[in-house]
């Protein structure tokens, strides 16, 4: 039995849903997308109008559910680099996203927590191409898609990203066919998995199929030194504490703190002119803090607000009450990943699948 996350709910990942909710041998999945449907979804996705305005999360987690109610199924209404990061453990990774940014930051986290295996998929409306890809980051010296990018792939995935730290990459207008063959031809990877007939390997695999062509191929991608992701396996150690114990103060001999992916912001700024300190992971700020006392706005970071590490040999210079916050009240959660000095350590013990929350 395998547990599964996938990543992006859209062209790709909802007829995916549909073929995984029908694989035997998939104990648990983990949804996670931000976004909501919008009426423009309906033309190219598999999704009716009358889920318009819904999560996509919840609509894909009741299509799941009503096709296999023994599957264990958790939804996170949020972007993949904001899930606490040992969620992706252990678990199959289905990447069905459509920006190269995108899958640069979820190829990262599979290896750096040594995930079984990732998939991911993609489509190209001209010549109708579905392209299904396998990587096993755990194996070592594993290559990724991203060892085959060339430097302009490399370019297009930096221009989708933003210094607000949104996604940018356009919508692929993809009839929904195509995205459908690509979850097909992942789902096919998946259950070959499953079976035990897609052995780990040091090379990352394609499967391409142009529709328009009447071709299909494979492709082999050898790890690349010339890779810009870093392709890093942590050590991760349990850090023995949940996020609301664990005080700043008792964590200064580490010398550095950071939570990797989720830089602390500093100060929160409005269009109006208001200012106001803040001490917090810039992704998770509560609606509180991001509304504008003076005008009603939206408050948010700039860049120099904006920190990946915290020194915590010197937490009164951030201001005197921050060495006695917690983990938590950083918004840091249970399950997260925090670095501290050069080990890696996961907070609290994972909260999903308990309280009868499935
Ligand atoms: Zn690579
Ligand atoms: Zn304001």
């Amino acid at each position: 039995m395998i547990d599964l996350v996938i990543a992006g709910l859209g062209n790709i990942g909802l007829p995916f849903v549909d073929f995984v909710s029908r694989i035997p041998g998939v104990r648990s999945v983990v949804l996670v997308d931000p976004d909501a449907f919008t009426e423009n979804n309906v033309s190219c996705q598999m999704v009716a109008l009358s889920d318009v305005g819904c999560p996509k999360v919840d609509v894909a987690a009741a299509r799941m559910a009503e096709a296999n109610p023994a599957l264990r199924i958790e939804t996170l209404r949020c972007r993949l680099e904001h899930v606490p990061r040992c969620l992706y453990r252990g678990r199959v990774i289905a990447s069905c996203l459509d920006s190269r940014f995108a899958r640069a930051s979820l190829s990262d986290i599979a290896w750096t927590v040594g995930a079984p295996l990732w998939l991911d998929a993609g489509v190209r409306p001209e010549g109708r191409l579905a392209r299904a890809s396998a990587a096993f980051p755990s194996h070592a010296k594993a290559a990724g898609i991203c060892c085959g990018w060339s430097p302009e792939d490399w370019n297009l995935a930096a221009r989708e990203y933003s210094c607000a730290g949104a996604f940018e990459g356009a919508p692929s207008r993809s009839p929904a066919f195509l995205g459908a063959m690509a979850a097909a031809v992942m789902a096919h990877r998946l259950d070959c998995f499953i079976a035990n007939d897609l052995p780990p390997s040091a090379d990352a695999r394609s499967w391409v199929v142009s529709l328009d062509a009447h071709r299909s191929w494979t492709t082999s991608i050898r790890r690349s030194s010339d890779c810009r992701c870093k392709h890093q396996s942590w050590t991760i150690e349990p850090l023995g504490h949940s996020a609301e114990t664990c005080k700043l103060s008792d964590l200064t001999e580490a010398g550095l703190l950071a939570v990797p992916g989720m830089p602390v912001t500093r100060a929160l700024r409005c269009d109006c002119g208001s200012v106001r300190g803040s001490f917090h992971i810039a992704a998770r700020l509560p609606e509180n803090l991001v509304h504008c006392d003076s005008c009603g706005g939206k408050m948010s970071s700039g860049a120099l607000d904006l920190f990946d590490e915290i020194d915590l040999s010197a937490l009164e210079d951030f201001g005197p009450e921050v060495p006695a916050l917690a983990l938590a009240d950083l918004g840091v959660s249970n399950g997260d990943i925090i670095r501290l000095g050069k080990r890696h350590f996961e907070v609290g013990v994972s909260v999903l699948f308990q309280e009868g929350r499935v």
